[in-house]
């Protein structure tokens, strides 16, 4: 026997997600419960994943199980597919694996044609009925099979209303509609060079191609990158017999949930409106009345729903979103899902439920996506006002790089930045790309964006570390910093003129969108309480000062895992004395400049130490890309020059000569200590008097953990780790302290992952530094791969970001030979991450597996770890 695709209701193994999806799964299992639901069958997503592979075509095969499929429907509803007499229609929605609301497409009423219209209006006496459904039909059809815009029908619509003198749908009379439907279908016609298909054995077909056809449309694609759903998963068809909520005043429709899908409440949440099918309720063009209406209007239906919605959240244990009809009087449940909710609601209805005794603690961590609690942790949008915003000045859409609500005035330079700052504006910078000159503008502005760069840029990474919403690598975006003004689709926007900017969709909006503060609930502490006690992973944070370690100390962090030291030098009274040693020509000058920077960096480091209490601390070593750091115009060179003492020739020679085409590749990390290692001691004798000095006075202990970055060869480690051991051996000598500390190294070039068990000889300890590694992996640079990802994501070759979710199969395979090979040398090295990837859901999860012993993030991603953490280990326990 040929492989089975289609599979009626009644037949389905309700369990099998992966096979029939989430609503056809849910269909069979509401058939099973005895519910009243329009009987149907399932086209399996295998059947989809064939379409794809067979090049984009339905087997003959399948074809005939869909017709079989029909056949046994009529049986079951005793109508007949065509039958002028007694016709069966049919809904064609898609439903897979992963809910994706609204991603893909539904038609109804299908098997209506011009001779089923009239069988329809006579068998239920409402002619008006019939021909408003196949109107609805003809436009659907158009829109989702034959991809012609719905607003072409909408408008002729709205002219026929117009000419009539009426205002709703509900007040065209049968021949009105009869009218119109003449009129759909000369437009069809028009536009297709072909009659509206009769044959509804030709419509069905049509129907379930479009269906697996969205699968890929552009809307679905980008909703599976963000909410990492694979694109071989494919979708499921359902086909169900129709019932008609627009048969008249005792017939209706509505959409509801089981709690408050926005505050978590638990209240019956809903609306509906009566003579109306499905499509009318969401699309706004009637209001449509509260579910708690229909209580007066027809309380015995009022009751069995409000029945059923019970049995089905205690079936599900989980809040439900469920579709109904009425009609004629008889209610029918068309769909229930586990509702999408707001990160708010979505903490509450899962503390809720454990209350309950619904759930336990564990199923109540893995129910909630770990990215929504970001929302919680930045400010936001006014609900409605970004509702009205997404309407009417969306006009670009680039990375969304750090989430959170920003809305400002537009400004091109830091230095306006912190001036219109001062003057007590909320600004939103708008850059190129940014660098560390604009730490200050990046500072005080409510949110970046930036038309260059990519998820681990320079304005992602800091902006991220800040707290502050970015949204990087948005090409619409034209830059004009000398005339102060940018285009942005087509459109020119001037200094002080307002933006608005959503850092977690990377949508940018020409308005002025209003938001609100954060707000951390009960209810967050208690999902947070809950995953430490489930979690064998430990959090640590990336901070670069006492104020972020303090803020990631108070979303749970237990130590930070990256300290990146260069990071100290940003702010504008810092970067010049940086910048001295970098164009330092002798080791004296080299050293002058050292020792104006040493008594900076230990107060840095004694503030860090104390705002983390004896937590564990990574301090890594000087890594600055010279690019990143070097003045580029004139005026910062000849400011420069002044301070140093020197020509603004020598200063522009100096910088030349220091250029590089891969400054990525370039001298940095331990390169620069290898050809200078007065750095090194610089930075040792930072740490460890920085240590003295705080276990001196403080009750707890601090062993800094000295980080040395970019080995990819033994030798390199070797030699910048005796710098840094002689050093610090003989400041711990000569205070007579006890001081204990920790070297160990970054595992970010290839070559250390590979060699890993020769590193672990002298490293005390690795952490993963999958930013360079990704980068060097597959030789994407880290500033350009933005510019091509987008092609390599539109042609399917890339699912995700490599630098924002790890490679599991590259980058992943290159960890889990370091962490064994480390581990052979070294026992009980001790083992984390530290690149981006540390605060990605899924790569907490990859490292829970590969058995790492902390990830480290940013520190408003804390939460987020904290929670993948726990629910990995429940998913995959520890031993
Ligand atoms: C990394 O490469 O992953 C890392 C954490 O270091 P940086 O981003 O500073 O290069
Ligand atoms: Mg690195």
């Amino acid at each position: 026997m040929s492989k089975k695709f289609v599979y009626l209701f009644s037949e389905a193994d309700s369990s099998n997600k992966a096979l029939f999806g989430g609503k056809g799964a849910n269909l069979a299992e509401m058939t099973k419960m005895g519910l009243p639901i329009p009987q149907g069958f399932i086209v399996t997503t295998e059947a989809c994943t064939k379409y794809y592979a067979d090049g984009e075509k339905i087997s003959a095969d399948i074809e005939k199980q869909i017709f079989e499929g029909i056949a046994a429907v009529e049986k079951i509803e005793n109508k007949k597919f065509g039958d002028p007499a007694n016709p069966l229609l049919v809904s064609v929605r898609s439903g897979s694996r992963a809910s994706m609301p609204g991603m893909m497409d539904t038609i109804l009423n299908l098997g209506l044609n011009d001779k089923a219209v009239e069988g329809l209006a006579k068998l239920s006496g409402n002619a008006r009925f019939a021909y408003d459904s196949y109107r609805r039909f003809i436009q659907m059809y158009s829109d989702v099979v034959m991809e012609q815009k719905k607003e072409v029908y909408e408008h002729l619509l709205d002219e026929f209303k117009a000419k009539k003198g009426v205002k709703l749908d509900t007040e065209l009379s049968a021949d009105d509609l009869k009218e119109i439907v003449a009129q759909f279908k000369a437009n069809y016609k028009a536009n297709q060079g072909k009659e509206f298909p009769q044959d509804p054995k030709e419509q069905i077909m049509g129907a379930v191609r479009a269906v697996f056809r969205s699968w890929n449309n552009h809307r679905a694609v980008v909703y599976r990158r963000l909410n990492d759903v694979p694109h071989d998963w494919g979708t499921a068809v359902n086909i169900q017999a129709m019932v008609f909520g627009n048969m008249g005043d005792t017939s209706g429709t509505g959409v509801a949930f089981t709690r408050d899908p926005s505050t978590g409440e638990n209240k019956l949440y809903g609306e509906y409106l009566m003579n109306a099918q499905g499509e009318d309720v969401v699309a706004g063009i009637r209001t449509p009345n509260p579910i708690s209406q229909l209580e007066n209007q027809n309380p015995a239906i009022y009751k069995q729903f409000v029945d059923i919605t019970q049995k089905l959240e205690k079936h599900y244990r989980d809040m439900q979103d469920m579709e109904f009809t009425i009609e004629q009087g008889k209610l029918y449940m068309l769909q229930t899902r586990s509702g999408k909710r707001t990160a708010k609601a979505a903490l509450k209805i899962a503390v809720d439920l454990v209350a309950e005794k619904m759930i336990d603690e564990k199923s109540a961590l893995t129910m909630i996506d770990p990215k929504q609690l970001d929302a919680l942790l930045h400010p936001q949008f006014e609900a409605k006002a970004l509702k009205d915003a997404d309407k009417t000045s969306l006009v670009a859409k680039g990375l969304p790089a750090s989430p959170g609500a920003a809305c400002g005035q537009i400004c091109f330079t830091a230095e306006r930045a912190v001036e219109m700052h001062k003057e007590g504006k909320a600004v939103v910078l708008v850059r190129l790309e940014t660098s560390p000159e604009d730490i200050e503008g990046m500072h005080v502005a409510q949110g970046i964006l930036t038309a260059r760069g990519g998820m681990t840029s320079h304005a992602a990474v800091v902006a991220r570390g800040m707290g502050t919403c970015c949204v990087a690598g948005c090409d619409k975006v034209v830059v004009n910093e000398a005339a102060k003004k940018c285009t942005i689709a087509g459109k020119d926007y001037k200094e002080g003129d307002f933006i608005s900017l959503d850092g977690s969709t990377g949508n940018v909006y020409a308005s002025k969108v209003a938001t609100v503060p954060a707000e951390l609930t009960g209810d967050f502490g208690t999902i947070m309480a809950w995953a430490d006690k489930y979690r064998a992973l430990k959090i640590r944070t990336n901070a670069d000062t006492p104020a972020d370690s303090k803020q990631a100390v108070k979303f749970g962090a237990e130590g930070i895992g990256l300290t990146r030291t260069e990071h100290m030098f940003f702010e504008p009274d810092r970067i010049p004395a940086i910048r001295k040693m970098i164009l330092a020509k002798t080791e004296a000058d080299r050293r002058k400049a050292l020792d104006v920077l040493l008594p900076m960096q230990r107060k840095d480091f004694v503030g860090i130490f104390e705002a983390m209490e004896g937590r564990p601390v990574t301090i890594r070593f000087l890594d600055p890309p010279l690019h990143e750091f070097v003045p580029h115009n004139e005026k910062d060179m000849k400011a420069l020059a002044a301070d140093m003492g020197i020509t603004f020739e020598e200063v522009k020679n100096a910088v030349d000569s220091l250029h590089e085409f891969n400054p990525m590749m370039g001298h940095r990390g331990c390169r620069l200590a290898v050809s200078y290692p007065e750095i090194a001691e610089m930075q040792t004798r930072a740490v460890i008097e920085a240590a003295i000095e705080v276990n001196k006075k403080a009750k707890f202990k601090v062993v800094p953990e000295i980080m040395i970055p970019l080995v990819g060869e033994i030798k390199e480690l070797k030699y910048v780790k005796s710098v840094v051991t002689k050093t610090a051996d003989e400041i711990i000598a000569k205070a007579k302290s006890d001081l204990k500390y920790m070297v160990g190294t970054m595992i970010e070039i290839p070559r250390a992952a590979i060699t890993a068990d020769r590193i672990a000889e002298e490293a005390e300890f690795f952490s993963f530094g999958t930013n360079d590694l990704t980068q060097m992996t597959y030789g994407f640079s880290r500033d350009d791969a933005a510019k091509f990802l987008e092609d390599y994501y539109a042609k399917k070759i890339f699912e995700q970001d490599p630098f924002a979710k790890i490679d599991f199969d590259g980058v992943g395979e290159l960890i889990k030979m370091a962490v064994e090979k480390g581990r052979k040398t070294r026992k009980g090295i001790k083992l984390g991450i530290c690149g981006e990837h540390g605060g990605d859901p899924a790569s907490v999860e990859f490292c829970h597996g590969v058995g790492l012993d902390y990830v480290s993030c940013s520190p408003f991603r804390v939460p987020i770890a904290r929670l993948a953490a726990a629910q990995a280990n429940i998913r995959n326990p520890r031993k």
